[in-house]
């Protein structure tokens, strides 16, 4: 077992690394039965293709689960032949600019182009004069409104399953159904006559990645055994599909109208193929990505981030997250299978909502300016990664369901003691008040079957800082350990979850226990990168020094995983440069092993002095041929790490500022 080795496989809920973590740790299936309907008759083989031409969808005479029956519209469309004089129906206004949703021709780029279209941008410009505006009741305000226009959960699965439009995306349903279908009237689609008993208040804002498929989003939001009568908010049938003056894009104040958030992220298999090893050492990330698979995974993309950054500043918001796809049976029963672990463990270690992307360099940099000057970068990244690590850990959806406020859900949640974890998991704080307030809790300090985490363990790997404080009023004992030594305060600190850690500081936690590894929270956090977390053990005066089984203290961990900021934090709080393991390295010897020239440059930086080069390289062998042993999976990476390692010597050696040659004696 080589050091390395020890730093790379932390699994999803935390536990011991081995070469096939959490396998497992998923949940069954949660399967979601549609009400079973004949299909015969339906038109649902219609092959539809949003770049030519498109035929009209034929009008499913048969009743449909939830009694919807399509909408009157037809779709006929011309094709269009000539992409310079693009005769395609429907036309999308960004910037002022229209685009066609066909053929993505653009009516008004250059002058000359506004003059060939200039009888098609006038009739534009007067339908667009004649969008109906909305008028502001009583008491209501936009955001008021517009939560108002939520749509059930019936509904959707009515609708997916008549128009036959699980693998989709939500360009293809706005193109082919929503457009045509609010084509007279310009309206949304909720203000349609045939959608009057689908049409309710929002509990539920759904936050997703356009172009995921929509079987998934949809199978998502049933996962669990929804209440079908749940009304929620999707952009799709609240908005309004056309240009207007005033475009329903407020949706900071639609969130503050509902009761919980959700966000749906397919099943990506480039993400789940991602090195985990590269990912964890920071060499690889989701952002690394095809834009073509970014642009699916939301958190990439910063429009999505405004909303998650709403309901992540509400206080007791539900934020809940499903990755994952659906499965369509031949019965007609919609299921929707949860990600692999693997992909989740990728999301969990590459979330950096500093590094999502937007079209528009500028939007970005304004959006990520707001996540600065309100939640904050780190509260956001550790409010996505708990409520990831909080998708991988469910094993029931009804929580979920729960905690967006299903009826039954919640009366099942409160007959079962064991819920507590699953709702600590989860982060949901209302629940877990009911469920401290009954008399169905009779050991707080109660633990799961797996491997002996408490609720407050599960509350302080999510992130979840009011769960947290909620247990540790309730009196849940702050120090206590699962099987394998772990305590709240390791759990918080290795997934980075700063605000757990200071909760659990303030409340007297023993900052230097140690696990059966003789890991610190200070290591932990060192070795994943979280240096928040690192200033706030060492503001507490954590044991620097501390060493684990092999010998290794945080700076080590720090430097041999590249993390150069809390290598930093540790060497301003006067962590010993110049500690050795049990087998003689140094953190100036790990740093390099894995290529991390940034580490070694902090550590000369401060000082550290070199030893000779027939030690290192003696060393640097020795501790190559650990790494060979079985247990290191990649080999590919650590090849990667030598000829980078062999680079980076010579650069150094042949190097003037800032490595003086007092500093390096090579
Ligand atoms: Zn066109």
């Amino acid at each position: 077992m080589s050091a390395m080795a020890s730093i790379v496989p932390l699994d999803v809920d935390g536990t011991a690394g081995t070469d096939h973590p959490v396998d497992g740790i998923i949940s069954q299936t949660q399967s979601m039965q549609l009400a079973s309907n004949n299909r015969d008759g339906a038109n649902e083989t219609a092959e539809l293709d949003g770049s030519v031409s498109i035929d009209a969808i034929t009008v499913n005479t048969t009743a449909p689960s939830y009694d919807f029956q399509g909408f009157s519209s037809t779709n006929k469309v011309e094709p269009c032949e000539d992409q310079c004089k693009c005769t395609h129906p429907y036309f999308n206004k960004w910037d002022g600019g229209y685009h066609c949703l066909d053929c993505r021709y653009r009516l008004n780029n250059t002058p000359e182009a506004i003059e060939k279209n200039k009888d098609r941008l006038a009739l534009e410009a007067e339908l667009e004069k004649n969008t109906p505006v909305d008028v502001i009741g009583e008491g209501q305000s936009v955001g008021s409104m517009s939560a108002a226009r939520g749509v059930s959960i019936g509904f959707l699965l009515a609708f997916t399953k008549f128009y036959n439009c699980y693998d989709w995306n939500s360009w293809d349903i706005i193109r082919k159904i929503l457009k045509p279908a609010t084509e007279e009237h310009r309206c949304r689609v909720v203000e349609l006559p045939e959608m009057a008993s689908f049409v309710g208040p929002a509990k539920t804002f759904i936050s997703y990645a356009q172009a995921g498929k929509w079987g998934d989003l949809v199978a998502a939001i049933a996962d669990g055994g929804a209440d079908l009568d749940r009304c929620v908010w999707i952009d799709l049938f609240a908005i309004r599909q056309w240009p207007s003056d005033k475009p329903d894009l407020d949706f900071a104040s639609t969130i503050e109208h509902c009761s919980s958030f959700m966000v749906v992220c397919s099943y990506l298999k480039e993400v789940e193929e991602t090195d985990f090893e590269a990912v964890v050492t920071g060499q690889a990330s989701i952002y690394d990505l095809d834009v073509s698979v970014k642009r699916q995974i939301c958190f990439a993309r910063v429009w999505c981030l405004v909303e998650a950054q709403k309901a992540c500043s509400m206080v007791g918001m539900p934020f809940i997250m499903k990755v994952g796809h659906h499965v369509l049976g031949a019965d007609g029963s919609l299921t929707f299978d949860p990600a692999p672990s693997n992909m989740l463990q990728i999301l969990i270690f590459s979330v950096d909502v500093k590094k999502a992307e937007a079209t528009v360099e500028s939007d970005r940099q304004r959006i990520i300016a707001d996540i600065v000057a309100g939640v904050g970068v780190d509260k956001l990244n550790s409010t996505i990664r708990g409520a990831i690590i909080a998708a991988a850990g469910t094993k029931n959806g009804a929580i979920q369901c729960a905690a967006c406020g299903d009826g039954n859900a919640i009366q099942t949640l409160l007959a079962d003691p064991k819920s507590i974890f699953d709702i600590c998991a989860g982060g949901f704080e209302g629940l877990l008040t009911t469920l401290l307030d009954s008399a169905i809790i009779t050991d707080i300090n109660m633990k799961d079957g797996d491997d002996g985490k408490t609720a407050l363990m599960f509350a302080s790997m999510g992130g979840h800082e009011s769960c947290v404080r909620a247990l540790l009023d309730a009196g849940a004992d702050k120090d206590a350990k699962n099987t394998n030594d772990r305590t709240a305060l390791l759990f918080a600190s290795v997934r980075g979850h700063e605000s757990c850690v200071r909760a659990l500081l303030d409340a007297g936690a023993d900052k230097d226990a140690k696990d059966n590894d003789g890991k610190t929270a200070l290591m932990s956090a060192s070795m994943t990168g979280h240096e928040s977390c690192v200033r706030a053990l060492l503001h507490a005066s954590a044991d620097k020094e501390a060493k684990d089984y092999k010998g290794m203290t945080a700076l080590m961990f720090a430097s041999m995983a590249g993390h150069e900021s809390c290598v930093r934090a540790l060497l301003d709080a006067g962590a010993d440069k110049e500690a050795k393991d049990n087998d003689g390295g140094t953190a100036l010897l790990l740093a390099p092993m894995a290529g991390h020239e940034s580490c070694v440059r902090a550590l000369l930086d401060a000082g550290v002095a070199y030893s000779t080069t027939t030690g290192l390289t003696t060393l640097f062998f020795m501790r190559i041929t650990l790494l060979i042993l079985p247990g290191y999976r990649s080999i590919r990476a650590m090849l990667f790490s030598i000829s980078r390692w062999r680079q980076w010597e010579a650069e150094i050696a042949s190097s003037k500022a800032p490595l003086t040659s007092s500093k390096l004696r090579l």
